[in-house]
């Protein structure tokens, strides 16, 4: 019997693909909520300031993708994603590493450049479709460990209580906001320091803060305040706020997931940081892999 402890976008994914292979699998969740109920879901290859593609990203969303598509249509939307510009610097940037980016860029313009192959992951859903199917197999659900071999999934929390020796992390807070902006029209995900999801009605995931230092959970006014800062630079038509989320990205050194044994302890999966999507899957494959 394998032992998940966690059920965030990691330990659903190391979940089910034990089960798949063939595993009998018991997932301990204390239902507090992690970073996968409230995260955006955003597949950006190309995040950050500096045109950096994303650690081993095409890599990562070849066994991320098919994963997603595995458990039903409508988990993974597919929206195009324009990087506009900051200012001539910037574009400038860009063009330096034109070659190097080839792969995702589907169109060049003025406004700035649109990539292909991203997206966004409705997570909450597919937390619950990924737990459906976990039970329809037959999988048991407990709220404490029983003992067996063991695979923490903990997430943030799991890094900041210190469950496993020797890893450091810099996990940081994040809030969102989801607006309703009727009229506006938008079909594209706008990125530019912060970004903007349309996800259909009139309403829009804008996100992120980032705060290292306040790990506390839960929405601030402070938080408000620089995501409605972020919405105005990419529109001037009002706006409803309709939620506010906060939750803490898992980010360990240098910002990759790890998969690391501890006698004693056990298997730790952790360290998604703010990519959860693209990364979660395949730590669940190489979780397989080191164990066969
Ligand atoms: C504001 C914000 C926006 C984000 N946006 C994006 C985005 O757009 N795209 C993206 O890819 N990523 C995004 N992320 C990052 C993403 O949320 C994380 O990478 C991912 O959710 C981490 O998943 P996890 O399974 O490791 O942790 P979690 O989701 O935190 O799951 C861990 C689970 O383990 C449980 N648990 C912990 N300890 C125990 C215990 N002792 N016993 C039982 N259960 C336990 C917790 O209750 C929780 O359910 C965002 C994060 C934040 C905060």
């Amino acid at each position: 019997m394998v032992e998940v402890i966690g059920f965030g976008l990691a330990g659903a994914c190391v979940a089910l693909q034990f089960q798949r292979a063939g595993y009998n699998v018991r997932v301990i969740d204390d239902r507090r909520e992690g970073s996968s109920h409230i995260a955006a879901g955003l597949v950006n290859p190309v995040a950050g300031r500096n045109f950096e593609p994303s650690w081993e990203v095409e890599k990562a969303w070849k066994r991320a993708l098919p994963f997603y598509q595995s458990l039903g249509e409508g988990l993974f939307h597919s929206v195009p994603i324009l990087r506009l510009w900051s200012d001539e610097k910037d574009r400038s940037k860009f063009e330096r590493k034109r070659n190097l980016l080839k792969p995702w860029i589907a169109e060049v313009t003025d406004e700035g450049v649109l990539w292909a192959k991203g997206g966004w992951l409705d997570c909450p859903r597919f937390l619950e479709v990924a737990r459906e199917e976990f039970l329809a197999r037959g999988g048991e659900w407990h709220d404490a460990p029983k003992g067996d071999s063991q695979i923490w999934c903990a997430g943030a929390s799991g890094l900041i209580r210190g469950d496993f020796t020797d890893v450091e992390h810099r996990s940081a807070k994040g809030e969102i906001l989801t607006v309703r902006i009727p009229g506006w029209g938008e079909n594209r995900i706008l990125n530019r320091g912060g970004w903007v999801i349309p996800i259909g009605a009139d309403l829009y995931r804008v996100g992120a803060t980032y705060d290292w230092d306040q790990l506390e959970t839960g929405p601030t006014e402070k938080g408000r305040g620089k995501v409605e800062t972020i919405l105005q630079t990419f529109t001037n038509c009002d706006y409803e706020v309709v939620d506010h989320v906060a939750g803490i990205r898992p980010i360990i050194n240098r910002s990759k997931p790890m998969v690391k044994f501890q006698e004693g302890k056990g298997w730790m999966v952790n360290g998604l940081g703010s990519k959860g999507v693209i990364y979660a899957p395949r730590v669940g494959f190489e979780m397989i892999d080191r164990l066969k």
